[in-house]
């Protein structure tokens, strides 16, 4: 292993298309209005998407920036009736955040495409067994991969991206006999990265119903954040131990004295290389500043029944 293959990011159509065949599935939650711009009076209708419409980024005339606050997450939206919330899982204290932030992606994706055709799919993963699976196709221990095998030296998103693309990930179906039945796995098609600083086009991509992987960097206040709060990270810059997580949602709000759009955060609750830190558990979601993001991944499903 050690190689991969990073394909096309989704086009503004395909957001706008997404847009155009589900909007009206959707439990309208939309409150936004049109803007319009205290510099040049231009006026702005609100960015149409397939989860929740949102507020303009700003006047492209004037360059004025919209600091209207919101905030919205895939999981408290419906699609044709039905709820989008799903899972979390607890990668206790193992290094294993990236696959567990995947895979809150992969299941948050899941939901949503079976949302579209009016199914629901929910049957939980067996992450444990990924594990396994990522252990022996790359020869690699998850979470202590050598640092020149890593995406530009620190990042194993691309790896196990690599491997789910191959293996997929294994669906435990109960107390169904193992021996004669295959263990339904769910896999996905392509994967893909973002530019972190593309904030507007992110935003989209949430709304558009594209849930990403991120990192974020490390703070110390991790162990005391719930449900709903900020999470601030140190300001010294270090990416090398970025913690992985899943964003489902967004915002603009007030980062000290500036507007800034923040992400809603899906966490795995257990911290890279921070194993004394004690057992928590999150009370929910929480909330990371756009610019304390470090790196932004998605990823397309392979066609799936479950
Ligand atoms: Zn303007």
């Amino acid at each position: 292993m050690g190689s991969w293959v990073i394909g096309p990011a989704p086009e503004i159509s395909e957001l706008d298309e997404r847009a155009a065949l589900y909007r009206d599935k959707r439990k309208a939650m939309d409150y936004v209005s049109n803007w319009i711009c205290p510099g040049c009076r231009k006026e702005y209708e609100p960015i149409k998407n397939m989860l929740v419409d949102l507020p303009p980024f700003g006047c492209v005339d004037c360059g004025l920036k919209n600091n209207a606050a919101y905030e919205w997450k895939i999981t408290q939206c419906t699609l044709n009736g039905i709820s989008l919330d799903f899972k979390t899982y607890d990668q206790k204290l193992e290094p294993h955040c990236t696959l567990y932030a995947i895979t809150a992606v992969i299941d948050c994706t899941r939901r949503l495409e079976g949302a579209q055709k009016g199914f629901v799919f929910s049957a939980p993963f067996d992450i444990n067994e990924m594990v396994e699976t990522y252990n022996k196709r790359t020869g690699f221990k998850l979470g202590n991969e050598p640092q020149d095998k890593l995406y530009e030296t620190y990042d194993n998103c691309p790896i196990v991206m690599e491997v789910l693309k191959s293996d997929g990930i294994a669906i435990s179906i109960g107390a169904s006999d193992v021996t004669t039945t295959p263990v339904p796995r769910l896999k996905i098609r392509s994967y893909f990265r973002v530019d972190p600083k593309d904030v507007l086009y992110i935003t989209r991509l949430l709304a558009g119903g594209f849930p990403l992987v991120a990192g974020i960097r490390h703070g110390f206040l991790f162990n005391y954040l719930s449900d709903g709060q900020y999470y601030c990270a140190p300001t010294c810059e270090n990416t090398s131990d970025a913690h992985a997580v899943a964003l489902i949602g967004c915002g603009v709000g007030s980062n000290g004295n500036k507007t800034e759009t923040f992400y809603k955060v899906r966490n795995s609750h257990g911290i890279k290389a921070h194993s004394h830190y004690q057992k928590r558990e999150f009370g929910g979601d929480f909330i990371v500043w756009s610019s304390d993001v470090t790196d932004v991944w998605g990823l397309y499903l392979a066609q799936h029944e479950c």
